[in-house]
């Protein structure tokens, strides 16, 4: 395994150790997703490492092929959860259900690992049930610390286990949204969260689903911080390997597709039979098989081709082309497909914290959201295609106007402007 920027996995798998076959999609190399320059680095080249995802036939881990080093991908991060209405909401609801499900209350301690700027542990605390958060961004953690929610500035690991157990106690519930994909030494990590976890305590993990993923061909969320994706039975089996088994799943809506997993320690309670369920549809639809993936680069490929054909031709009609949001999933999309500043003019973007920056890669500047009712560009191509229904609500003067968005997943599809060309 890998420290240095772009050092390879030695081939073997992350999870369980056993030899990789050759990659089923390779993007090549591209710039750091999140790492959106500032005006005065546009001149300098930036660091492109290659990105490229490979299945393991033994344990079902989807993986990337090669690592960056976390402290280049964690060291000033921009997301703050806070900045989509989309999430927060989602947040609240995950808090009513968990609270309630559990019979969390003041005598029970929820622990959120990854709690990014404390949008989700806002709703425990409210309720008067103890948190902490666990957060390596540290502006982000200060953040957090900032609107009262404790919150330990470190990344999660065996290495915090002690003094988490120390200052807080083992956790009643952990919580864990989208971090799973995120940590290369997975064993290690769930062996920390087993550590952290009372007796009879659940873990409760969101990631976007392999499944919604390969079927939407939304490649664009395979970028270098998500080092895994996956399915049930990959989770299943790393769940297994740190004594803890998986009780419930849930499908869940948010990231284009999501997971919700429930882990114990083994035998703490009767497995749901939603379990068994998801399990048999994976092996149905082929994501325990190798040959399921195959398939796959050609898709995106395709998708890429008539995503640039398009926005070829409406440029060639002399239309005005912008993009909306600066996400991961953006920064890959644009690079993976080649969608420049010959093609669009400006991305605008909510968050203070993106905008004057640069797009990575493309370059493309970023913008206030105001910009896009002032220079109403006549087509606005949607990057974060997953909150495609909140983002259209926010933007109906510009859609009044005459706007329109172009989404590009799972096809490149137009909505407004009497839905040109
Ligand atoms: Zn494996």
């Amino acid at each position: 395994m890998a420290d240095r920027a772009g050092a390879v996995s030695g081939g073997t798998c992350l999870g369980c150790a056993a030899a990789l076959g050759a990659p089923f999609l390779d993007l090549g190399r591209l710039p750091l997703a999140n790492a959106l320059l500032r005006p005065e680095e546009a001149g300098a080249p930036e660091p492109r490492l290659p990105l490229a995802v490979a299945y393991c036939a033994r344990c079902h881990l989807v993986q990337l092929t090669a690592l960056a080093p976390p402290e280049t991908l964690f060291g000033e991060y921009l997301y703050f959860s806070s900045y989509s209405d989309h999430f927060v909401a989602h947040a609240r609801a995950m808090a009513e259900a968990l609270a309630g499900r559990f019979a969390l209350d003041a005598g029970r301690r929820v622990l959120e690992i990854a709690s990014n700027d404390g949008y989700l542990l806002q709703f425990f605390q409210a309720r008067g049930i103890p948190v902490l958060g666990v957060e390596p961004a540290r502006n982000v953690a200060a953040a957090a610390q900032a609107r009262g929610i404790p919150t330990l500035d470190r990344f999660f690991g065996p290495e915090v286990v002690d003094e988490i157990v120390r200052r807080f106690g083992r956790a009643d519930v952990i919580v864990g949204n989208n971090v799973l994909a995120h940590v290369p030494t997975i064993n290690a990590f769930v062996a920390a969260v087993g550590a952290c976890l009372a007796p009879g305590g659940a873990a409760v993990f969101e990631f976007p689903y392999l499944g919604d993923l390969l079927e939407r061909t939304a490649f664009d969320t395979i970028y270098h911080e998500h080092v895994f994706y996956y399915s049930l039975a990959a989770v299943a089996g790393l769940a297994a390997r740190a004594g803890l088994e998986v009780f419930d799943v849930e499908r869940q809506a948010i990231h284009g597709g999501s997971l919700r997993v429930f882990v114990q320690h083994a035998g703490a309670r009767p497995v749901a039979p939603a379990v068994a369920r998801l399990r048999a549809e994976e092996d149905a639809a082929g994501l325990t098989q190798a040959e399921r993936f195959a398939g796959f680069s050609r898709d995106v490929a395709r998708l890429c081709e008539d995503l640039v054909a398009l926005l070829r031709r409406l440029r060639g009609e002399g239309r005005r082309l912008a993009a909306y949001g600066a996400p991961a999933k953006g920064t890959v999309l644009l690079n993976a497909c080649g969608i420049g500043t010959d093609l669009l003019e400006f991305t605008v973007d909510r968050s203070p914290h993106k905008q004057g920056r640069l797009v990575p890669g493309v370059r493309l500047p970023i913008r206030p959201v105001e910009d896009l009712l002032s220079e109403m560009p006549d087509v606005t191509l949607l990057l974060p295609w997953n909150l495609a229904g909140e983002i259209l609500e926010q933007q109906a003067e510009y859609r009044r106007k005459g706007g329109a968005f172009l989404l590009p997943v799972p096809v490149p599809r137009v909505i407004g402007a009497d839905d040109l060309p």
